[in-house]
């Protein structure tokens, strides 16, 4: 349920409210727009009809039930957009877009460094790479694992870009934390609700990529987790689904992103490496993921690709990256964004 606080609710009106819901025993989730406070009551739904009653307290403008089971996530319950801070004035959510770019893994400190250097030099804003790899097989390499971390903290300094990685479990959030300025969730671990949990009790902002096979519905449910467990800084990231074709990768779902949009406040990002596997196919969809209206998005970038240790088919040279920072630029001032 919502409770929407009159525009000259005073203090004490206010803080009266808060402490009828927390009596009730629901949990409080504030909302201050420009103009009024609004409550979400977490809790059991069965004893909603309580709730109901505070329309009836001084300062209480309406009460109003949230419809979509992804309470925290939903526009309903907050419909301004949430921005988020990623760290050295980079934020996501705003009209400016998020450019996160770097290899699929960590391979060594002159990798990491040459492709931080070709990124920062095109104006990606984030620096990304994979220090723990899910790979679909045991025997693929799976990630320098915490010296990736280190070299990734490196590149971060010398650089000046914060840094984007994934965690796989929660035994690894602790040193993932201490270099990463933003966690990771990878589209294998989207429904690892005890993953999620634990990511949701970090303060570090936190990227859910889709799963291949999650449903809007069910990805919005997976960010619930994080935003419900205490971490409200969660964005998204379409990159692709599973379907029938196998001409690419997968199937990038660019419709995810105004259905996201319109669905929740959190920011979208999209993904066109992993959406379409084909370096080649990296640029007309980064073009269409921008027009779509996404926040931001993520390429992967590789200064040899034929070399890379994983994912170097869908890796663009530095000097295609720089090409295609150009484009989003002209796209995002037609669609009334900036880099
Ligand atoms: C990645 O970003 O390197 C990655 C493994 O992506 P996904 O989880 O989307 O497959
Ligand atoms: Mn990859």
């Amino acid at each position: 349920m919502i409770i929407s606080m009159k525009k000259g609710a005073t203090p004490e009106e206010i803080d009266h409210v808060r402490k009828l819901i927390e009596e009730m025993g629901y949990r409080v989730h504030e909302s201050r727009g420009e103009e009024r406070m609004i409550f979400g009551a977490i809790g059991d739904e069965r004893t909603k009809h309580r709730l109901a009653s505070l329309e009836a307290q001084p300062g209480v403008e309406k009460v109003i039930p949230i419809l979509a089971p992804y309470k925290l996530a939903s526009r309903e319950t907050k419909n301004e957009s949430t921005v988020i801070d990623l760290g050295g004035g980079v934020k996501v959510g705003n009209r400016k877009l998020l450019v996160i770019a770097g290899p699929c893994a960590v391979e060594s400190l002159d990798q990491i460094m040459e492709v931080a250097a070709a990124i920062k030099e095109s104006g990606a804003h984030m620096l990304r790479g994979g220090a723990f790899k899910p790979r679909t097989s045991p025997y693929a390499f799976q990630g320098l694992m915490n010296d990736g971390l280190y070299l990734l903290s490196k590149a971060k300094e010398a650089y000046q870009l914060p840094v984007i990685t994934e965690v796989m479990d929660a035994a690894s959030i602790e040193i993932v934390s201490e270099h990463a300025d933003c966690l990771q969730v990878g589209a294998r671990n989207i429904q690892n609700f005890p993953l999620l949990k634990e990511v949701g009790k970090t303060r570090k902002p936190v990227l859910l990529k889709r799963g291949m096979s999650t449903t809007i519905e069910e990805f919005l449910m997976s960010a619930e987790y994080v935003l419900s467990s205490g971490n409200s800084q969660v964005i998204l990231c379409e990159r692709g689904i599973r379907t029938f074709e196998t001409a690419t990768r997968n199937t990038l779902d660019l419709s995810a992103v105004p259905v996201l949009k319109e669905k929740t406040h959190l920011p979208v990002i999209v993904d066109p490496s992993h959406g379409t596997g084909h370096a080649r196919y990296v640029e007309p969809m980064a073009y269409a993921a921008v027009a779509a209206g996404a926040d931001g998005i993520m390429i992967e970038v590789h200064a040899r690709p034929e070399e890379a240790l994983c994912d170097g088919p869908q890796s663009l040279h530095p000097s295609e990256f720089k090409a295609v920072m150009e484009g989003i630029r002209r796209i995002a001032q037609a669609v009334g964004r900036e880099v």
